[in-house]
């Protein structure tokens, strides 16, 4: 792994960086790039116009590791309501969320709750709930509370990360249940004992899991994402779906907001099911670095606007 990534994640973690970069205007600038602003309305907005070219979208309410458990019903209210905003707007958006984002570090049990009313709320307007996957002491608890919820419910996916070694062994397993699976990279920072240190092992992975899932689209129907801007990786799903007699309409790609917009559209054109991920919230400090991580040259960008703003 390279050095700027692991100095970026670091500085995604660090509490003084988190309180005060967030309020330096040429960084809340540089921001804009990644995501559309801080309120619902602003990703209603976006949603609408990816809708327009045949591109659906998911929504994430920027947060992680909130402070107590009134924090987390707040937060679980607010997905609530934003399903109803997308109802209302007849978008084809989906929401995607992080389990600390919910309680998960203070009670399972309450975040179960707090999760499957969210999801009763998506059922009942045809929707969909994504758990994001966080750093890897959370992975095992994920994935159990992945099983429980997909006991009681269809409509929730999970995602998974081919940094870890892990992951295919956790894959397999968890084809027994028919899961909905968004495969990533992975954006944490992550030791050696446990995460693939060489990126090019870390793509391999990718496409070794992708092919895992693509037999599993073919044989039981599961719903898998290619969350990934790798356009090689891309290329060679393509391909192996196509050796596999998988239609075009069955391979859902999904990429991040302002990130290889014209990609999405080339995607969607060709046939494909395309995804935007749209992020919002005024927490956007961590996740706006692990961006930074994914890329070290958008520091770059971040600096451009020190000196035109
Ligand atoms: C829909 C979605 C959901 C995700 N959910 C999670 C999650 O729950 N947990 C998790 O750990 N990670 C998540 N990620 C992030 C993921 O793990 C990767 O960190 C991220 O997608 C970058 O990896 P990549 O597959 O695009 O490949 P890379 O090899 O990193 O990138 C491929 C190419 O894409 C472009 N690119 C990638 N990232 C950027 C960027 N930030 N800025 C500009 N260009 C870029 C570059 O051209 C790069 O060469 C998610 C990603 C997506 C798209």
């Amino acid at each position: 792994m390279n050095i700027s990534r692991d100095i970026l994640l670091w500085c995604s973690a660090n509490p003084w960086m988190k309180e005060n970069i967030p309020k330096m205007g040429f960084v809340r600038g540089a921001v804009k790039k990644f995501m559309p602003g801080e309120n619902v309305e602003d990703a209603i907005k976006a949603a609408k116009d990816f809708k327009e070219v045949g591109i659906r979208t998911v929504f994430t309410y920027l947060g992680e590791n909130i402070k107590d458990l009134n924090e987390a019903e707040t937060v679980a209210d607010h997905y609530k309501q934003t399903l109803e905003k997308i109802h209302v707007n007849e978008l084809p958006t989906e929401i995607s969320l992080k389990l600390t984002h919910i309680g998960f570090n203070y009670s399972n049990d309450k975040t179960f709750e707090l999760f499957k009313s969210i999801s009763i709320k998506a059922k009942e307007y045809n929707n969909f709930v994504w758990i994001d996957m966080e750093q890897s002491p959370y992975f095992h608890r994920t994935v159990e509370f992945y099983r429980r919820i997909r006991s009681e419910t269809e409509n929730v996916g999970i995602c998974l990360q081919s940094y870890l070694y892990r992951t295919k062994e956790d894959l397999q397993k968890l084809l027994d249940i028919s899961p909905n699976i968004r495969l990533v990279k992975g954006a944490y920072k992550e030791p050696a004992a446990i995460a693939f240190p060489e990126k090019t092992d870390v793509d391999n992975n990718y496409f070794e899991i992708s092919k895992m899932l693509l037999i599993a689209i073919k044989e039981k129907g599961i719903r898998a994402a290619f969350a990934t801007h790798d356009l090689n990786i891309i290329s060679r799903i393509e391909a192996y779906a196509k050796m596999q007699g998988i239609p075009r309409e069955k391979l859902e790609f999904q990429m991040l907001y302002g990130i290889k917009p014209t990609e999405q559209l080339i995607l969607v054109k060709e046939g494909y099911k395309v995804i935007v991920l749209i992020s919002y919230g005024t927490y956007w400090y961590p996740w706006y670095v692990r961006r930074l991580a994914e890329r070290p040259a958008n520091v770059g960008f971040v600096l451009k606007n020190l000196f035109t703003n």
